[in-house]
């Protein structure tokens, strides 16, 4: 019979202003008062709150008005987080790279260039690099660390 207001009912999903987020996101409907949401839930910080129409604003701090800011922005910043330092590719190589025997780390054994290790903690890595006098960098799977070592052996 009613078919005017068949989209908006109480648990149905719509678009609306978030009072504490300050912008439009998609909200639960809690209530609902003479055919209209009354109380919502915002998905994005679930906090439930009065219904507030759309504002039309996308961002905080952009304005309603005059306001034509795309997804743009947002794309390039989430490509940008996702692109992490490659270590585990790096580390990949030179463990392949190396065909040393693998030992097990302990700061009273010295190492050298390409020396495989294996960590307790960090796992399995290989030395990169010798740091005057008695230090080591060890590139391994997550992390590139800088652990002591006895120090180059004497002749
Ligand atoms: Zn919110």
């Amino acid at each position: 019979m009613n078919t005017s207001s068949a989209a908006l009912s109480v648990g149905k999903e719509m678009v609306c202003y978030c009072t504490r987020c300050k912008m439009d996101l998609g909200h639960t409907i809690m209530s609902m008062v003479g055919g209209m949401p009354s109380r919502v839930i915002c998905r994005t910080c679930k906090s439930e709150h009065n219904y507030k129409p759309k504002k039309g604003v996308k961002e905080p701090g952009a304005t309603a008005t005059g306001s034509t800011r795309t997804a743009a922005p947002r794309v390039a910043r989430e490509a940008k987080a996702e692109k992490t330092v490659p270590v585990e590719l790096e580390w990949m190589k030179q463990l392949n790279a190396s065909n040393r025997p693998m030992r097990e780390y302990a700061a009273n054994e010295s190492f050298l260039l390409g020396d495989r290790i294996k960590h307790p903690t960090f796992g399995e890595g290989v030395v990169q690099r010798l740091v005057h006098p008695n230090k080591v960098e060890i590139i391994f799977r997550m992390d590139i660390k800088v652990l002591i070592h006895a120090g180059a052996p004497k002749n």
